[in-house]
């Protein structure tokens, strides 16, 4: 791969880990924030938002779960930024062939080259 081009995917990488790490931190805010106030809560008589608490825990496990994808992307992108450092970068982790330029364009953080991709997608039916 040509330095410019791994330098390119790197800074795609890095402003990914920027934008993927600040939208954690808003999630962790309001996981944070819900938890408060559920504690707050269970001191009071809790009659007045029972037809809300519903839709808040609704809102509470869909942003965990947000979070927990998100968590899982950032330490991919993490991941693909290490390998940058030690020059295993673009190499498939299951065949070892070079991963193609435009895959590395569209998914900078991926660990398998499109044939490994898609024979892990077909095979067992695991993300
Ligand atoms: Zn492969």
């Amino acid at each position: 791969m040509r330095k410019t081009d791994l330098q390119r995917l790197r800074n795609q990488l890095l402003e990914e880990k920027e934008r993927v790490s600040q939208s954690l931190t808003q999630h962790e805010k309001i996981i944070k924030h819900t938890d408060d106030q559920s504690g707050l809560e269970v001191g009071k008589a809790h009659s007045n938002h029972m037809a809300d608490q519903g839709s808040d825990e609704f809102q509470y496990e869909t942003t965990i779960k947000f979070a927990n994808t998100e968590g899982r992307y950032l330490y991919n992108i993490e991941e693909a930024l290490s390998r940058i450092e030690d020059g295993t970068f673009g190499k498939c982790m299951e065949c070892g062939q070079t991963i193609a330029l435009p895959r590395l364009r569209r998914l900078p953080y991926t660990r398998l080259c499109i044939e490994c991709k898609e024979k892990e997608e077909s095979g067992s039916g695991a993300v």
